[in-house]
C-alpha cells in the first residue's frame, strides 16, 4: 500500500514509519520539522520504499501518487512546543486537518487522526471512557491544543457524514520511548535526561498528579490495528496504558533504573495542568483486540538507554 504519515519526522510518526517500512509498504512522510527531526529519518533515506516531502500542512497538500491510507499526526504534542506559538498550533490542528481531509477525499484514502486524551481536559470522570465529553478550559494556555484537537475531531466526523470519507479517530494518552527529543519537554524525557545529566528533577506542583504512560511499541500496534479495523469502528478509540502513576512514583521508577538517588526541585504547577489521567481501554480491548503489554519499568529501561546514547552525541 501507499501510506502517507503527516508529522512522520516526530516521535510517534518516525516509530510508526519504521514499522510500516519493514511491513514493505511505500511510505510518504510529510513534515515541516516544527518539532520533528531530520535525524529520525536519516537511516531511511536510501530505502526504495521511503519518500519525504517537506511541507507545512497549513497549506493545501498535493501528491501525485495514489495514496491508500493516511495517518494524520502532524501537530506539536509537547506543551512546551504547542504553547510556544499557540496560534500556529490551532492553525495546524484546524486548517491542517482540513487540508488533510480534503486531500484524503480527492484520493479516496482512509484517514486516521491522532487525537488526544487532552480532549477530556482536567477530567471529573476517572478513568476516562470515550463517552466522557470532557472538561476543557477554552481560554487557557492548553486550549490551542485541546480545542484544536476537539475541532479537528468534529471535522473528521463531518467529512464522514457529509462525504462518506473512511475515517478513524484514536485518542492517544501519554506515550514515551526512543526517538523523542531530549529537549521535548514532556515529563518522561525530562526526568530521564535530568537523571543522566545529574541535574535536579523538575516536578511541577507537588508530584501527586497522575499520568498513565504507554510505551511507543504498544501504541504503534494499536494505531495499525485501528487503521485496519472494520468500517463499523467509527467512534473514537482510547489508546493508552491504564497503569496509573503519580509523578513521585515515576521519579522512583527512574531512580531504580539509574541506580542513583535523585534530587527533586519543585516548581510551580502550570495553569490547567490535569490532576489525573487514565484511559478506559475497554473499546480497544474488545473491538480491536489491543491492550498494552510493556510495563513502565521495562519501557523506561529502553528509553533510558536511548537517551544515554542521545546525550553522548
Ligand atoms: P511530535 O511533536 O514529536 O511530532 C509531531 C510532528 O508533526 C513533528 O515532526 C512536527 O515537525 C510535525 N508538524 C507540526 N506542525 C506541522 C505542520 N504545520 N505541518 C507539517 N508537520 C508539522 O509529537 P508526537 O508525540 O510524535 O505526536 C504525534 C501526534 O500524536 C500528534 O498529533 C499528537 O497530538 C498526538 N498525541 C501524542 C501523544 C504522545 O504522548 N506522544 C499523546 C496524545 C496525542
Ligand atoms: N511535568 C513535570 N516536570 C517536567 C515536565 C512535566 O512535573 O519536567 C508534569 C506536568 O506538569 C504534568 C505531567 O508532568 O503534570 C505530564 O506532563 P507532560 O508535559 O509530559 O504531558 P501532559 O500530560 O501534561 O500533556
Amino acid at each position: 500500500m501507499n501510506i502517507l504519515i503527516t508529522g512522520g519526522a516526530g516521535f510517534v510518526g518516525a516509530n510508526l514509519c519504521n514499522t510500516l517500512i519493514s511491513d514493505n509498504h511505500n511510505i510518504f512522510i510529510l513534515d515541516n520539522f516544527h518539532s520533528g527531526r531530520k535525524e529520525n529519518l536519516l537511516h531511511l533515506e536510501d530505502k526504495r520504499n521511503f519518500n519525504f516531502i517537506e511541507h507545512d500542512i497549513r497549506n493545501p497538500i498535493k501528491i501525485n501518487e495514489k495514496i491508500d491510507q493516511i495517518y494524520h499526526l502532524a501537530c506539536p504534542a509537547s506543551p512546551k512546543f504547542y504553547q510556544s506559538n499557540p496560534i500556529y498550533t490551532t492553525e495546524t490542528c484546524v486548517l491542517g486537518s482540513l487540508n488533510v481531509l480534503n486531500f484524503a477525499l480527492r484520493q479516496n484514502a482512509k484517514v486516521l487522526f491522532t487525537s488526544t486524551s487532552e480532549v477530556y481536559g482536567d477530567p471529573e470522570v476517572h478513568p476516562q471512557p470515550e463517552s466522557y465529553k470532557g472538561s476543557v478550559n477554552p481560554t487557557g494556555i492548553r486550549a490551542c491544543y485541546d480545542e484544536g484537537k476537539r475541532c479537528a475531531e468534529s471535522l473528521f466526523y463531518d467529512f464522514h457524514r457529509m462525504h462518506g470519507l473512511d475515517i478513524k479517530v484514536a485518542r492517544l494518552f501519554n506515550t514515551y520511548g526512543p526517538l523523542m527529543r531530549s529537549d521535548d519537554g514532556r515529563v518522561v524525557s525530562n526526568f530521564i535526561c535530568q537523571s543522566i545529566s545529574k541535574t535536579p528533577i523538575t516536578i511541577y506542583g507537588d508530584g501527586t498528579q497522575t499520568r498513565s504512560f504507554c510505551y511507543i511499541d504498544d501504541l504503534v500496534i494499536g494505531l495499525k490495528k485501528l487503521m485496519n479495523s472494520n468500517s463499523n469502528i467509527l467512534y473514537p478509540v482510547n489508546l493508552g496504558n491504564p497503569d496509573e502513576f503519580s509523578l513521585l512514583e515515576l521519579v522512583h521508577e527512574i531512580e531504580k533504573i539509574s541506580n542513583k538517588e535523585l534530587t527533586i526541585e519543585f516548581q510551580p504547577l502550570p495553569m490547567d495542568d490535569p490532576k489525573m489521567r487514565k484511559p478506559d481501554i475497554k473499546k480497544a480491548q474488545n473491538d480491536l483486540g489491543w491492550k498494552p503489554s510493556i510495563k513502565l519499568s521495562d519501557g523506561l529501561i529502553n528509553t533510558y538507554d536511548y537517551f544515554l546514547n542521545e546525550l553522548k552525541k
